[in-house]
């Protein structure tokens, strides 16, 4: 609270003490501009998403000095635009993007990458989706020509991020656990792990998988305030926020978004002060206080001009009016709101544009019926009905373009043909209604049948998600989990929650000679008759195995020590010799490496010392196991 009383000469002071710390930054340019930039911009970086405010003023006092090459103009000018658009200075952010853009050495990847990662969020703000799908990407590109793995990964799961608003989910999920396997194997840094995090967080929430949302963002939120990173740390809570709400735990909700606000005015970031009282006032309507949620609807109004660009964000916020109206049995208020949306809407043309057209004339048809206009409130609806179908069809496009494996669950499908039955039971009952002239009969056949539009949409998304979920996470020849599996198995259940277990890599010997001798279709038998003995072996035990790639196998033994886990592997290295395959007999033996996890050790360390030990195993002639 103190620092708002501050005096005009504490203000004067602090300016000095500034520009001192400026001219200090500005003298050490010649050995800043002599090495490598990278390091010292993610030095600045550090900075600058802790103290946005105070860099604002840094940057550009920095850019005025002569002697700085025109890779660090670029970079400064793309950071500034960074954390002019985290305050909700739009038409600054966009200047200086554009100026950084002129100024991007044509021979400096990295530089590139940096911008076109940060243009791609800001073409996100301003509704143009598949242009900033485009830039992530071309970032990508850049960045593993500069050679640099981290922030390929961090652009990575950006990308991830970026394709939930496309509605790509499975495509989505494949980038950010790819991204997170990187990451975590890479042994990457904070920085990294928190996008990823993030990015997890945020695909979980908008699959309704809201205790996984949750534990990433909390996971990502930590990260940032580790850090006294408020640029990302800010956004992270929003997404914590929102998933709470989802989740319909609405006093963590509320108390989230006040959290929220406090943050966002203490650092004097306008932009997360609208999505704050916004996202409160949604959680004070779905708790039935009327006059909180118009009130906070109202603050969050009064910030749009400035500090929010992209209309969906707006439609959102209009559409939240119309809910309160409808609530509050006003209407007119209600279909003022809506129009608003639908204004936008026209002007909006993009994937999304069907989600919140949906939204919008489900309001619509909402106020219209407490009006008594039934006949539009039926128009209303019917276009709601074809909107659903054509981004079911889309859905159901996506879906068979990845037709190859079984559906997942037989129970989904079932739902979703009594879905369709139902919903072709409604339009004939409807016909037969509109022919009859039973106009309110009528309307309420199509409210049923918006709502089984809607239902099955839903169920084919589920579908969709199973499906990408299971082909994720299985190795295609063996049908075992995979290396994404079980690295997420163990990051999630067991670092930090239990201190004794141990894994074990398990590498088959001269394998090689298999192909070799017997073909590569007979070495692919016995990879599968490999993994079906392990299957077998630790059937009614709590060990999980994964395909750690080529013949390589790992087995995690939660609750073992490494006594303990050696003499296991030991007793399966014995069972997986009898592996003889149907006409050939071959016999198979394989070496293997076993660690125990310490308090501390990183996944990717572990995994190390297992390696090491197989490694070990290998060389004092196979068929052994090292530990
Ligand atoms: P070592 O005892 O040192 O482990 O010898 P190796 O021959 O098993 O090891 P190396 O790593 O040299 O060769 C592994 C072989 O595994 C080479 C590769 O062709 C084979 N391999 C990897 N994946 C598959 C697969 O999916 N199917 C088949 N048939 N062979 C595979
Ligand atoms: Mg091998
Ligand atoms: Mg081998």
């Amino acid at each position: 609270m103190c620092d708002c009383f501050l005096s005009f000469e504490d203000l004067a002071v602090m300016r000095i003490i500034n520009f001192t710390v400026v001219l200090v930054c500005l003298c050490s340019f010649n050995l800043f501009a002599s090495t490598s930039f990278r390091t010292e911009f993610l030095v600045t970086e550090q900075r600058a998403v802790a103290e946005p405010n105070q860099l604002i003023e840094e940057l550009a006092l920095i850019q005025l000095a002569q002697r700085i090459s025109p890779a660090e103009h670029a970079y400064n000018n793309t950071l500034l635009a960074r954390l002019y658009l985290f305050q909700g200075d739009i038409v600054r952010s966009k200047s200086y993007f554009e100026l950084a853009q002129q100024q991007l050495p044509k021979d400096d990847d990295w530089i590139q990458g940096y911008w076109l990662m940060y243009r791609s969020v800001f073409s996100l703000e301003e509704g143009q989706l598949p242009e900033s799908i485009k830039q992530i990407r071309l970032a990508q590109n850049a960045f593993i020509r500069a050679n640099d793995l981290e922030m390929q990964v961090q652009a990575e799961s950006i990308e991830g991020a970026l394709l939930l608003w496309q509605e790509e989910y499975p495509k989505a999920i494949e980038i950010i656990e790819n991204a997170y396997i990187e990451a975590k194997t890479s042994n990457m840094s904070s920085t990294t792990m928190l996008y990823v995090y993030d990015s997890l967080a945020a695909y979980y929430s908008t699959m309704s998988l809201f205790e996984k949302g949750e534990q990433y963002a909390v996971l990502a939120r930590d990260i940032a305030s580790r850090n006294g990173d408020v640029v990302n740390g800010l956004p992270i809570i929003y997404l914590l926020c929102i998933t709470y709400e989802r989740a319909e735990k609405l006093d963590p909700a509320a108390a989230c978004y006040e959290e929220m606000i406090m943050v966002s005015a203490m650092v004097k970031a306008p932009r997360y002060l609208f999505f704050a009282s916004a996202g409160k006032a949604s959680v004070a309507l779905k708790q039935k206080n009327y006059s909180q949620a118009l009130q906070l609807s109202y603050l969050a109004k009064s910030y749009i001009n400035t500090v929010i660009i992209n209309p969906a964000h707006i439609i959102a916020l209009n559409n939240g009016f119309a809910k309160i109206f409808l609530a509050l049995q006003q209407p007119e208020q209600a279909l003022e709101y809506t129009q608003a949306s639908e204004l936008l809407l026209a002007d909006y043309d993009r994937p999304l544009n069907n989600r919140y057209s949906r939204n919008t004339l489900t309001l619509k048809a909402q106020s219209l019926e407490q009006l008594g206009h039934f006949e539009e409130a039926t128009n209303a609806l019917k276009l709601l009905i074809k909107l659903t179908e054509q981004a079911k069809a889309t859905t159901q496009q996506k879906l068979e373009q990845e037709a190859r494996s079984q559906f997942e669950s037989t129970q989904q499908d079932i739902k979703l043909q009594l879905a369709e039955e139902k919903l072709k039971y409604q339009q004939i009952t409807l016909d037969k209604l509109a022919k009859e002239g039973q106009l309110q009969t009528a309307y309420s056949v199509i409210g049923i049948l918006a709502i089984l539009s809607i239902t099955i949409f839903a169920l084919n998304q589920r579908r969709a998600y199973l499906r990408s979920q299971r082909r994720a996470n299985t190795d295609p020849l063996t049908g075992a989990h995979n290396r994404r599996y079980i690295l997420d198995f163990i990051a999630a259940q067991l670092i930090g929650k239990q201190q004794d277990f141990s894994v074990a890599i398990l590498d088959i010997d001269h394998f090689k000679q298999v192909n070799d001798q017997y073909g590569h279709d007979i070495g692919d038998q016995a990879l599968i008759a490999f993994s079906v003995l392990l299957t077998e072996h630790l059937a009614n035990t709590e060990y999980q195995f994964a395909r750690f790639g080529g013949e390589e196998f790992i087995v995690v033994m939660p609750n073992l020590t490494l006594v303990q886990g050696h003499d296991f592997i030991t007793n399966l290295c014995v069972c997986l010799k009898s592996l003889s395959l149907t006409d050939k007999k071959i016999t198979l033996t394989s070496s293997a490496g076993v660690a125990q996890m310490q308090p501390g050790l990183a996944l990717n360390a572990l995994l190390k010392v297992a390696d090491t030990n197989l490694y070990r195993a290998k060389n004092i002639g196979r068929d052994k196991v090292c530990s």
